[in-house]
């Protein structure tokens, strides 16, 4: 049952399948959002939340949210800039704002090299046909290191031009750079670093388009705070206690409760904003703390 009218919901794009698509999902179920994911429908509302989700390929993303179709995308700042790029070189209207950096989707564009290839550095490249399926990035680093090459447009498979002979480099996305390997490349520069983020239009939305974002938004940073922080619970003894503070990474004002039928030990009870170590809790041991817990937190609001 839908109860705010179509006009005021958030239409969110997000890719329909492929690297960020499993990772976009459980975003927006951590934001406490329910999409029912039967694959063949392209638009599916969300059930407690007003936001639809429009399925679609990542390329298509940029355009979407800078034309108004979408208000929201989710998608890597590598397809981004690249559409950004061309909608400038080619005089088009419309923008867009990343709202939120994402913790997943990263990885960078590099230029690639076959492996028998010698490289000293940039200058190697001069005169080389690169292969990619990126030419604005390519191009704009070629440009900003001054080197005069030939960018080769291609929309796949990338990887394997080289030995196709229709390009001497290429310049993809990597992650582990287990794919150059396969295909005897190496890389040798990055062109672009990326992640995935949460993009807007930057026309008006309505005042409860607004405030559906604020509310997301806020659940968003939530999420991603509680992805590292932790609760950690302690007993230590009351003389050590300005120690330990000082080991809790990130915890500002813990609660501390007095310990029945022991009155030289409290208990400690405190948010750490940061991922907490081992080390961590050896030297926390060290300092007379005992009964430590570190438990995961699922939501966080400050
Ligand atoms: P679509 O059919 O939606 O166009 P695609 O084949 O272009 O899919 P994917 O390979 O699913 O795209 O990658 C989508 C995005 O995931 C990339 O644009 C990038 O932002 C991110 N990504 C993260 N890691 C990698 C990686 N190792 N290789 C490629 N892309 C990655
Ligand atoms: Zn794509």
């Amino acid at each position: 049952m839908l109860t705010t009218p179509p006009k005021d919901r958030l239409r969110l794009a997000m890719q329909k399948s492929g690297r960020l698509s499993a990772d976009s999902l459980d975003l927006l179920t951590r934001c406490g959002i329910r999409v029912k994911m039967p694959k063949e429908r392209l638009l599916l509302h969300a059930d407690n939340f007003p936001v639809d989700v429009l399925f679609v390929r990542d390329d298509d993303i940029p355009r979407l949210v800078m034309d108004g179709v979408c208000d929201l995308g989710l998608v890597g700042t590598n397809v981004l800039e690249e559409a950004a790029l061309a909608r400038h070189t080619s005089g088009g209207a419309g923008g867009y704002l990343v709202e939120r950096s994402l913790e997943f989707g990263s990885c960078r564009l590099a230029l690639a090299l076959p492996e028998e290839r010698a490289y000293t550095g940039l200058r190697d490249l001069q005169g080389l046909r690169i292969a990619t399926s990126y030419p604005q990035l390519t191009k704009r680093f070629l440009d900003e290191q001054k080197i005069a090459a030939e960018v080769v447009c291609l929309s796949g498979s990338v990887e394997i031009a080289p030995r196709l002979g229709l390009a001497d480099a290429i310049c993809d996305l990597v992650a582990t750079g287990s794919t150059l390997e396969a295909n005897k490349l190496r890389a040798v520069e990055t062109v672009f670093k990326s992640t995935a983020v949460l993009i807007r239009n930057t026309r008006e939305f309505s005042a409860e388009k607004t405030h559906a974002l604020e509310i997301l938004l806020r659940r968003i940073d939530g999420v991603q705070r509680a992805a590292e922080a932790k609760y950690i619970m302690l007993h230590a003894p009351r003389a050590s206690l300005a120690e330990i503070k000082k080991l809790l990474p990130g915890s500002e004002n813990p609660t501390i409760l007095p310990l029945a039928g022991d009155d030289t030990r409290v208990a400690l009870h405190a948010v750490c904003q940061e991922a907490v170590f081992w080390e961590t809790m050896e030297s926390l041991k060290k300092a007379g703390a005992s009964s430590i817990l570190v438990l995961p937190i699922e939501k966080m609001m400050l």
